[in-house]
């Protein structure tokens, strides 16, 4: 007898799942990048019970042709990239084709969707059993709306590891955030449990961003931020540093955006840090949304599944940029903005 075998494909997006999907907050990062990559301007979310009962997400982007349905569904099926020299280039924010399987294997997803001009919409289901869509005809505006259910229903040991409904709720709401801070020309609302946490308009100027900035980071955030923008050597750096008098005892406001992406790099975070060493006391924390941009090929995109880490084709420009730029504007606003000793 043989002792090894070709796992049926199902325990394989199972144990790919486990990379990818952790948590509710995980499904909607996933579907809003989704969302997002199909040129959506409109995403509408609601959640039931911290996202464990249901993550629907709604989308006004370009939709699936009933033909891609299938595919969607399975495992490194992805209408973004072909070759590996696509993946020096991307610029969509998946690639991997492996959220919907993964998702659709640990939950009861299902999938409507329209093309622009299409006689009808188009649903499929997958019931966590396999990954064998069954398609029939529906009506659905343009664009897609993908329902996940009963998150972990069939493996119970990832089940175990979900905490309360609120918090499973803050983790989703933070993600939700953080793309809508990626984003500002679309719109995006949240309902949990029938109630409306956000209601976000496209905003197409900086004081509409600005206001959807203080929805989301709190009006006292935005009162004390100074907006920057600076470019040089092909990179730039724009966006909202709070004044060192605005600072928290916990690093959980600092958003930071690589080409659109929300990343939490270790090089970023130190660049940032040090530009604040000097005008921060000891054990206080920085609060800033930051976007850097530079051409795709200057940055690795595919260190991690989730995608939240970077490499930097070169790591000490980067660093150096973003910490003379900081540095340079915390050192202009400092002398009245820092407690003085009176003497
Ligand atoms: P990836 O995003 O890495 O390509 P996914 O499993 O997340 O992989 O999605 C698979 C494919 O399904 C995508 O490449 C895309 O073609 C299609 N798709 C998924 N969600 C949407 C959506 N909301 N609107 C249009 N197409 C979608
Ligand atoms: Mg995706």
């Amino acid at each position: 007898m043989t002792k090894i075998r070709l796992l049926d494909p199902r325990l394989a997006n199972q144990i790919a799942a486990g990379e990818v999907v952790e948590r509710p907050a995980s499904v909607v990062k996933e579907l809003l990048e989704n969302s997002l990559d199909a040129g959506a301007r409109r995403i509408e979310l609601e959640i039931e019970d911290g996202g464990v009962k249901l993550i629907r997400v709604r989308d006004d982007g370009e939709g699936i042709d009933r033909e891609d349905l299938p595919l969607a569904l399975s495992r490194h099926a992805t209408s973004k990239i072909n070759a590996l020299e696509d993946l020096e280039s991307v610029a969509s924010l998946g690639f991997r084709g492996e959220a919907l399987a993964s998702i659709s294997s640990v939950s009861r997803l299902s999938l409507s969707t329209a093309r622009e001009g299409s006689d009808s919409g188009w649903s499929a289901r997958s019931e966590g059993r396999d990954m064998e869509a069954v398609l029939a005809p529906i009506a659905h505006p343009r664009g897609t709306t993908v329902e996940v259910r009963d998150l972990f229903f069939n493996t119970p040991a990832r089940r175990k590891f979900l905490r309360t409904e609120k918090t499973e709720f803050n983790h989703l709401d933070d993600v939700v955030k953080r793309q809508a801070l990626s984003r500002y020309d679309v719109g995006f609302s949240l309902r949990h449990n029938g109630r409306a946490i956000h209601s976000l308009k496209p905003a197409d100027n900086q004081l509409e961003q600005e206001r959807r900035l203080a929805a989301v980071c709190g009006p006292a955030f935005m009162e004390q931020a100074l907006f920057i923008d600076r470019e040089a050597m092909g990179l730039r750096l724009w966006g909202w540093v709070a004044l060192p008098s605005f600072s928290r005892s916990q690093a959980d406001l600092q958003h930071f955006y690589v080409n659109g992406r929300y990343v939490r790099d270790r090089l970023v975070v130190h660049a940032v840090r040090q530009a604040y060493r000097d005008v921060l006391f000891h054990g206080r924390h920085p609060a800033f949304v930051l976007y850097l941009e530079l051409a795709p090929s200057s940055v690795d995109v595919n260190v991690h599944p989730t995608k939240h880490e970077v490499r930097f084709r070169d790591g000490r420009t980067v660093h150096d940029f973003i910490f003379r730029t900081l540095h340079k504007v915390l050192a202009d606003v400092r002398p009245d903005t820092v407690p003085q000793n009176a003497s």
